[in-house]
Parts: C-alpha cells; sequence; structure tokens
C-alpha cells in the first residue's frame, strides 16, 4: 500500500502534477479569455528539458552592436546598488531600474541563475522578473518542481499568458532569456498598437509575439496608460536573492516606409 502510494505521488511528480496549483478563481476575467487572473485552474504548461546547447558554462559573448547592461564586472548602468557576486548581480535592495531610459524595440538578453537549495512555494520562490518601461513583465521564478497559477509561471507574461511550455532548469544552473520587444505605440492617451514579445527560455520558444494586455498588475486585468515611446528596463527585487549576468540589449532599428 505504501509503495503504491509513493508511486502514484512519483507519477504525479513526473507528470508535472505536483498537487493542487495556488491561485486564484474570484479575480476579474483576462479580457479576452475564459480565465480569470492568476487562475489555478488553467491548464499547467508541460515540462519540456531545455537542450544543452542555448547556455555554455561560461557567458557567451554579446554581439558588436550591443549595449552591455551587466558583464559579470560592471553594474554601474544600474540605479539601485545590487551585491556584484561571482560574476553576479543579486537581487536585492529594491527594485533596479537601468539608468538608460531610451529603450523602445529592444532585443533583449539575459541570464539568470535561482537560488540553491530552493526555498519558498509558488510565487515565493525564487520570484524576480524583467519589466519594460517599469510596466510589462516577463516573469522570472524557480518553477522547476514547483507549481503556481499558469499565469504567473516562469516566462508567463504575468496575470494574462501563461508559457507554452514549462522549459526551467533546475536552481542553482544559470538560464538564458532571448527576447524580442515590441513597445507599445499611443497617440495622447489613445493606445494605437500594444506591446508584443517573443521569448526564448533556454532557447526553447515559449512565447511566440505574445501581446500585451497591458500594466501588470497582481489580483487585477492589465490595463494600458499611455506614456513615452522609450523608458527605461527594470529588474525586480522580489524578496529572493535571484542572480542575473550576461545582460545585453540591442535597439532594433525603426524601418519606418522602407
Ligand atoms: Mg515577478
Amino acid at each position: 500500500m505504501r509503495i503504491t502510494h509513493t508511486l502514484l505521488l512519483l507519477t504525479a511528480a513526473a507528470a508535472g502534477q505536483l498537487g493542487a496549483a495556488e491561485g486564484y478563481t474570484d479575480t476579474p476575467l483576462v479580457p479576452g479569455q475564459k480565465w480569470h487572473v492568476h487562475d489555478s485552474t488553467r491548464p499547467q504548461p508541460v515540462v519540456v528539458t531545455p537542450g544543452t546547447g542555448s547556455t555554455a558554462e561560461q557567458p557567451g559573448k554579446p554581439p558588436s552592436d550591443a549595449i552591455v547592461l551587466f558583464d559579470g564586472k560592471d553594474a554601474s548602468q544600474w540605479k539601485t546598488a545590487w551585491k556584484v557576486e561571482d560574476g553576479a548581480m543579486v537581487a536585492g535592495g529594491g527594485d533596479n531600474f537601468t539608468k538608460e531610459e531610451d529603450f523602445g524595440d529592444i532585443q533583449l538578453h539575459l541570464e539568470w541563475a535561482e537560488p540553491t537549495p530552493a526555498k519558498g512555494n509558488g510565487q515565493g520562490r525564487g520570484n524576480s522578473g524583467v519589466f519594460f518601461f517599469g510596466r510589462y513583465e516577463l516573469q522570472v521564478l524557480d518553477c522547476y518542481q514547483n507549481q503556481t497559477y499558469p499565469d504567473g509561471q516562469t516566462s508567463s507574461i504575468y496575470g494574462s499568458w501563461p508559457p507554452l511550455v514549462n522549459a526551467c532548469r533546475p536552481p542553482g544552473e544559470w538560464q538564458t532569456y532571448d527576447i524580442a520587444f515590441t513597445a507599445p505605440k499611443f497617440k495622447g492617451e489613445e493606445l494605437v498598437t500594444p506591446a508584443f514579445i517573443t521569448v526564448f527560455h533556454n532557447g526553447v520558444l515559449t512565447q511566440n509575439h505574445t501581446q500585451y494586455n497591458g500594466d501588470t498588475n497582481h489580483k487585477a486585468a492589465a490595463a494600458y496608460h499611455a506614456h513615452a515611446p522609450t523608458g527605461p528596463l527594470k529588474l525586480q527585487d522580489h524578496g529572493n536573492p535571484v542572480r542575473y549576468r550576461n545582460i545585453w540589449v540591442r535597439k532594433l532599428v525603426d524601418r519606418g516606409e522602407n
């Protein structure tokens, strides 16, 4: 009897079904979807083991036209003095904005590692985030054998869209995000075109030209608030010492009418 129970638990764990997910069903609906914000009953993304080619033991080299935001030593591009240790910038001391505030349409590469041993559960395990314009979050979380509401998982558009799959590596291992972000356009207070994001997590596509519904919210639907055509990037301090390295960005050419 005991062996059968253990086997069942192992089978459930292998399938990524680690018990009921945390979350909510009393929140507003995500605009245009049948799911509530942070819906605990939304299907869990399938777990995919990433390949080995996307993260070297050593960080790679940025392309020649990239703006290097952190090279493992120099954190002077950032407003908040996060601790720099062993080639990584460690979340702590408050949210961290780039000094530069002229980012619109961009390609962004960054690497991060979750605290090990893992501490906490659900949203409390290795939570951080990348915020474009300081508003639009791409979630950073330790979702390796850690379940939470799908629209709050690693690589989710927090509160709107789960990742296509869960491509997390175990805590302590370096992980990559390769991102194409298209800034929203406003005319006065009016939204003309929304923001879009494409994300490769550890070389696995997790967001494919996904539309943002607006500023990221907790337990409330995202909504747009007009802002300038460019803005800063932000890394979130959610109280967990998530480490970052090899952060670079490329500003994308505005093709205009060409
Ligand atoms: Mg977060």
